[in-house]
């Protein structure tokens, strides 16, 4: 299939992951969770905006019952911690004692996950993990264990399959990195 450049906003991007290739590496994290978390009933927390695809594809090939519930991360400065907290909002759901596994869209320096695994742990949930569609290791600064990564990635922007470019190319069905 041809996948010519698009154009958001003010920059250029060229096909980098293909459809085909992100549902098949999809595919393998919802078969592994599907084989780990067997009998234990988990919650996935899908942290938007970004993760919406990546949530609704992989729940679709889980094979074990697992329930999903939608979070949205607001970043605020602590002036008494080292810097950058993240307060959750809209987790409605009761994860004392469940096993919680985070869906992010892309984790790359890490500060998003490291300031939320604290704030999950607080509610003692029996344990926590992170599935994620995209790392890159090279831009990793966190001691962060990223369990369930579908794909990894050098240190390029990237767009779609729910990533944008500030609003827009969450809707292509491809990624595309920006050139
Ligand atoms: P971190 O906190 O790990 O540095 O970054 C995580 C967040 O940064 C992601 O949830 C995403 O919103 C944003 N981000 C990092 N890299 C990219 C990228 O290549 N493309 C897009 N669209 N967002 C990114």
């Amino acid at each position: 299939m041809h996948h010519p450049p698009v154009t958001i906003h003010d920059k250029q991007f060229s096909i980098y992951l293909p459809e085909r290739k992100i549902l098949h590496n999809v595919e393998i994290v919802a078969a592994r969770l599907s084989h780990d978390y067997r009998g234990k009933k988990p919650i996935f927390l899908a942290v938007l905006n970004g993760s919406f695809m990546f949530a609704a594809d992989l729940m679709k090939e889980m094979s074990t019952p697992c329930e999903i519930s939608f979070i949205r991360l607001k970043s605020y400065t602590d002036m008494q911690s080292t810097g950058q907290v993240k307060e959750i909002m809209g987790l409605s759901e009761d994860i004392k004692d469940r096993h919680v596994v985070i869906l992010e869209d892309i984790v790359d320096t890490g500060h998003t996950m490291a300031g939320l695994l604290p704030q999950l742990k607080k509610e003692s949930p029996a344990s926590v993990e992170i599935a994620t569609l995209l790392i890159k290791p090279e831009c990793l600064q966190h001691n962060l264990a990223v369990k369930y990564p579908a794909m990894s990635i050098g240190n390029d922007f990237v767009v779609g399959y729910g990533l944008d470019y500030n609003g827009l190319g969450r809707n292509l069905r491809d990624i595309y990195k920006v050139m």
